[in-house]
């Protein structure tokens, strides 16, 4: 049992670094990753107090863009202090809070003004992101549920969705590797692309220095995973795993992955 892609409340996870770490002990997990979007302050917190007989891997979820695609580049076992990846976390600060300022501006044109103040009381500190949002528009009435806050407002192709502030994927993935770690391109079926522009992202993405796929991300569909085995196969990509855990509920996966079915030799798991 292993996770190599879970959120703690430093992104927009419910649960402290530290509760993860218990929780992940609690179930058995050898091997976590605490994988939050854009910053490692979470895993820097609790890298020097990790309980016993669970291992932390350094991570991160970076977002970066293809072309015009948002996408998610996983980060695993890299030196936390490089200096590459310190600029490039400093960014994405930057550009998160950004667009965070071009999300409000445009929720106060519909109606909803103080979003920016509301969204970051909500963070609390955490690296700010459209769930923050939706949480601050659903205290305050806008909407009912954080899923109708996705649907209406910030959702794909909505006035809250602002995709053309990241660094590319060249870039992204190339400053996991001067750190020193291993890029995993995550939940790769997330992203609705035909099987043609699938194939042409996981060759972009091992030209630039790419060495996973994640064939299970949460709980996937029937046959997500072989066809994503077979991705990797086709671009001799290693395979990674995790829950994608954010927090408890009906719909998300509980922490943890068995990777007992997968051919030895096959996952980044053995090489992180
Ligand atoms: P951001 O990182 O600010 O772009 O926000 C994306 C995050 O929002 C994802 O990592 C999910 O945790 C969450 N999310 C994305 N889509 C939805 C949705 N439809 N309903 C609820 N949460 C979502
Ligand atoms: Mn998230
Ligand atoms: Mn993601
Ligand atoms: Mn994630």
């Amino acid at each position: 049992m292993i996770d190599f892609h879970t959120h703690s409340n430093a992104s927009d996870g419910a649960l402290s670094p530290s509760e993860l770490l218990n929780r992940a002990a609690e179930a058995g997990i050898k091997a976590v990753a605490l994988t939050d979007h854009d910053t490692i302050a979470g895993f820097a917190s609790v890298s020097e107090s990790v309980p016993l007989g669970v291992r932390l891997v350094s991570g991160v979820e970076l977002s970066c863009q293809w072309g015009k695609v948002g996408i998610h580049i996983v980060g695993l076992g890299f030196d936390a202090t490089s200096g590459g990846l310190v600029a490039h976390l400093n960014g994405l600060d930057s550009a998160r809070l950004q667009r965070a300022e071009m999300i409000a501006h445009r929720l106060d044109q519909k109606g909803m003004p103080g979003a920016l103040a509301g969204a970051m009381a909500v963070a609390a500190g955490a690296q700010i992101g459209r769930p923050h949002f939706a949480r601050w528009m659903v205290m305050n009435n806008h909407v009912k549920t954080e899923a109708e806050a996705f649907k209406r407002f910030l959702g794909k192709g909505k006035v809250g969705d602002i995709s053309t502030v990241w660094p590319d994927l060249q870039q992204t993935v190339g400053t996991i590797v001067e750190a020193g770690g291993l890029a995993v391109l995550a939940h790769p079926l997330k992203y609705r692309l035909t099987a043609t522009r699938l194939n042409a992202l996981c060759a972009a993405f091992v030209t630039a220095g790419g060495a996973a796929i994640e064939v299970i991300n949460g709980r996937p569909g029937p046959g997500e995973t072989d066809r994503l085995m077979s991705l990797a196969g086709a671009h001799q990509l290693l395979l990674s795993v995790g829950s994608d855990f954010h927090r408890e509920g009906e719909y998300s996966a509980g922490l943890g992955v068995d990777t007992a079915r997968f051919p030895s030799g096959s996952g980044i798991w053995e090489r992180v």
